[in-house]
């Protein structure tokens, strides 16, 4: 008798756990489906039986997790009900954490921002104070939106430095507890807590938001202060063993003697990046050139962001350096043309807003070491997306994980 009933319990907490799992399951084909669905054409994608797949979705509906929406119209004049995901109930937060600024956005499955808090001034210090900072900047927020918790699924985070996706580690801040970044935030924040770097984030919102939505193989550019890439193969982003995939702008692939942050020299962001043009820049005006975006201010104060500005109104120096650097760029590119093959590349970053002027240096250089046929396959595109690139990219790493985007 005792055996029966242990046994008798478990069947019923396998079965359980078995019509979990086959919610889970409709709810991700609802989910990932342009359209509303019937019970047949939902049947088709999970492969559960017809009263099955009935009974779970009443009890979705009773959840108020999915929703009748109309017939549809057939042929037969048979007029099956349709049934789509409640995405009221679906959010995710997003974090971008930069140096100098914080932005936050609790963001609904399809993608519409429902709060957002843009660029606040903030100063990233590897400190548990500032840590604390941003800590209570995430719970001001889950307070303020008004969205029960049991219905945001979770809070990406991109942060700048090096990060381990797969453990949620971050090494260059916040590394000072024993425990990885992500475990800690997990439990202080009560929420499931993914973590990746800025450059991950910026390629992961191409892909869900932006040009690299259809894309099979890309590589996305994160071209700022810092060169970074993702790698894009096969849909899926590149993270390596452990998250550390795309450190473009530390492959030697320079002549430069400069000594970059990571102790070697020829490392090609130390050439291509918003940091190299900035140190062009100095250099060319000490040696007598002449530029607007000097015009007015003090030498030291220019950041890369005027360069490009300045290129962008015709100033003659500024465009000089930025297609010098888009040179450079497109012949080191040009191997990773050879070395992976990609449909798509996208400049994103602040080097975006340079346009053509930067994209069709990057050709001329890659005309010089990219093989012809991937090179003919390929095109090269800027990033459309504006400032919500950081926080949409950092939710859509939630939906991602549940597999619903
Ligand atoms: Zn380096």
């Amino acid at each position: 008798m005792w055996l029966n009933n242990v046994l008798s319990e478990s069947e019923e907490v396998s079965n359980k756990s078995r019509q979990a799992k086959q919610k889970r399951k409709i709810i991700r084909a609802l989910s990932k489906s342009n359209v509303p669905l019937t019970i047949p054409e939902l049947q088709k994608q999970v492969r559960i039986s017809t009263p099955t797949t009935i009974k779970l979705i009443n009890e979705l509906i009773t959840d108020l997790l999915v929703l009748e929406e109309g017939k549809k119209e057939t042929e037969n004049g048979r007029r099956p009900t349709l049934y789509t995901l409640n995405i009221d109930k679906f959010h995710a937060i997003g974090v971008e954490i930069l140096f100098k600024r914080i932005s936050i956005a609790v963001v609904r499955l399809d993608q519409k921002v429902i709060l957002e808090k843009q660029d606040i001034n903030f100063r990233l210090e590897n400190t548990p104070e500032c840590l604390e900072t941003v800590i209570s900047f995430i719970q001001e927020t889950l307070k303020e939106c008004q969205i029960g918790k049991e219905h945001i699924l979770g809070i990406g985070i991109g942060l700048t430095g090096r990060v381990n996706t797969l453990t949620g580690e971050s090494y260059n801040f916040f590394n000072f507890r024993e425990e990885p970044l992500a475990q800690y935030l997990t439990k202080r924040l009560k929420k499931q807590i993914f973590i990746d770097n800025d450059t991950h984030v910026m390629g992961l919102s191409e892909q869900v938001l932006g040009q690299a939505k259809e894309a099979k193989n890309a590589l996305v550019l994160n071209v700022s202060r810092g060169l970074g890439m993702t790698i894009i193969a096969h849909k899926k982003i590149v993270t390596g063993g452990m998250g550390f995939a795309g450190e473009f702008g530390h492959m030697q692939m320079s002549n430069s003697e400069k000594l970059c942050i990571c102790g070697k020299r020829g490392c090609l962001g130390m050439e291509v990046s918003g940091y190299a043009l900035e140190e062009n820049f100095k250099s060319d005006i000490s040696g007598g050139g002449i530029s607007l975006a000097s015009n007015n201010k003090e030498l030291e104060g220019i950041r890369y962001d005027d360069i490009i500005e300045a290129a962008n109104e015709g100033d003659g120096l500024s465009i000089n350096l930025l297609q010098q650097m888009g040179e450079k760029l497109g012949m080191a590119l040009g191997n990773i043309v050879n070395l992976l093959n990609p449909e798509l590349i996208i400049i994103g970053g602040k080097f975006a807003q340079a346009g053509y002027m930067f994209t069709d240096s990057i050709k001329t250089g890659m005309n010089k070491t990219a093989l012809t046929i991937p090179l003919r396959y390929l095109t090269i595109k800027t990033s459309q997306l504006g400032r919500e690139t950081g926080y949409i990219g950092a939710s859509a790493m939630v939906f991602k994980q549940h597999d619903l985007i």
